[in-house]
């Protein structure tokens, strides 16, 4: 039954977009012609894709910059067709956008993850509404026009001289608060280099390149589709770097080699490294410093020469793919990453360092002021040899060199040919 739901679910979206298309290239869904037609619905589309991306990932930040941009791209193009206009609409609801988006994009950047129908969820919702309710309330027929002049003038209060309003028609205060959180968000990728935070980033520039564009709707369009999009790139991004690589270490994860092992050529070979003693390690040390110790591994491991590509295969484990080499070739690579490995003293933080000596071959340094611990690798190598296609045999036949090095006293490296 489970399998049945699995599998109407996976074949829900290709359906749609297939019956879709089909409605179109029979003309039963009239298609525009012009780009420019086209254009000012698009942001729709592409919130619509984030608000979906967002919910399945779980990536809250990205609804929330998502929605105000689609509010922004309605009230761009039937607000506010030509510029400059007069009424509430120009004098409060403009103004009051340009303030509000740059204070509220910031804000959702330094949001944390957060489920939707929490405490915190439903705070930022009302965050995000009551702002636009305000607005709509004020701009109403209802309110006087001495209380809106009153509003309008204070949302166009000036810091700064007249004579630079030329340049755009955001309110002198919004643009210093674009200008403010763009630096923000600039000093928070330094910070963080992750595609969502340079996503965000980028969707802060865009939606002030928009707000700049009010009166031309193709081009607000088409910076809020921008913003949009990086905003929908950055998902994508984020559910490849989960799926490939690994978080604690930051090489590329098992999934990744296995899905480059299918793609090798006829010649490669293969190690399985895997550090030596490393319970005892744990036992001794503590699992946060086995964590610091796995880290600095995977840094020597990435700098392995030869064209060799290294991955965590899992645990304590590690493997290095060496495309187009055989087994002798990689030899002198992994012998040379080995002693690298074993030569180097690992600096632990502060609150890691270790108290105890553990028992075997990983040494610390002296006792309680040890600030630097050493550790050791075992690896097994194989190669693809002809007539043996498949490279699973060749990791098995790795895995059992493997075995052999720790068995022959571990801190070495062992070749094997595959069993056939
Ligand atoms: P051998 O030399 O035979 O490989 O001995 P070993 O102790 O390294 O091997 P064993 O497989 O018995 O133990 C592996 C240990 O690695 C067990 C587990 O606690 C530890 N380990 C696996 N993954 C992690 C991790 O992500 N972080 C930390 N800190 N420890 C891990
Ligand atoms: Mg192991
Ligand atoms: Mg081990």
């Amino acid at each position: 039954m489970l399998g049945f739901r699995k599998s109407v679910s996976a074949l829900l979206a290709p359906a749609l977009l297939v019956v879709l298309s089909l409605g179109i290239a029979g003309g039963h869904v009239a298609l525009s012609v012009s780009l420019k037609d086209i254009l000012p619905n698009i942001p729709y589309v592409l919130t619509l894709l984030a608000l979906l991306l967002g919910l399945w990932f779980k990536r809250e930040r990205v609804i929330f910059s998502a929605l105000p941009l689609g509010f922004a791209n309605l009230a761009m193009l039937n607000a506010w067709p030509q510029v400059p206009a007069s009424g509430p609409m120009w004098q409060i609801a403009y103004p009051a956008l340009c303030l509000f988006l740059p204070v509220y994009l910031l804000s959702v950047a330094f949001f944390r993850d957060c489920g939707l129908l929490s405490l915190s969820g439903l705070v930022r919702v009302l965050w995000l509404f009551l702002p636009f309710a305000a607005v709509l309330v004020a701009v109403d027929d209802a309110v006087s026009v001495e209380a809106q002049a009153q509003m309008a003038a204070a949302l166009h209060f000036r810091p700064f001289s007249t004579d630079l309003d030329f340049w755009s028609h955001l309110p002198q205060p919004a643009i210093l608060l674009f200008g403010g959180a763009t630096l923000i968000l600039c000093g928070r990728f330094i910070f963080y280099p992750t595609p969502m935070e340079g996503a965000m980033l980028g969707t802060m520039a865009s939606a002030w390149a928009a707000l700049h564009h009010v009166g031309d709707g193709v081009m607000a369009s088409l910076l809020l589709s921008t913003a949009l999009l990086l905003l929908i790139v950055a998902v994508v991004q984020d559910a490849y770097h989960m799926a490939f690589l690994d978080e604690l270490t930051g090489l590329p994860a098992r999934r990744a080699m296995n899905t480059q092992l299918g793609r090798l050529g006829k010649r490669f070979s293969v190690a399985m490294v895997d550090v030596d003693h490393f319970k005892k390690f744990n036992d001794a040390y503590g699992h946060d410093v086995g964590d610091q110790v796995l880290q600095m591994v995977a840094m020597r491991m990435a700098r392995v020469t030869g064209g060799g590509r290294a991955f965590r295969y899992g645990g304590e484990e590690f493997a290095v793919l060496f495309p187009g080499k055989d087994v002798e070739a990689a030899k002198e690579h992994l012998e040379a990453l080995r002693q690298a490995i074993a030569d180097s003293s690992f600096a632990l933080r502060a609150e890691g360092r270790p108290e105890t000596a553990p028992k075997g071959r990983n040494k610390p340094g002296s006792g309680k002021k040890t600030k630097t611990v050493s550790v050791t690798v075992s690896m097994g190598v194989a190669g693809q040899v002809e007539g043996i296609p498949d490279p699973d045999d060749v990791l098995k036949a790795a895995d059992k060199a493997l075995y052999k090095a720790k068995e022959n006293g571990r801190n070495r490296l062992v070749s094997d040919r595959p069993t056939i």
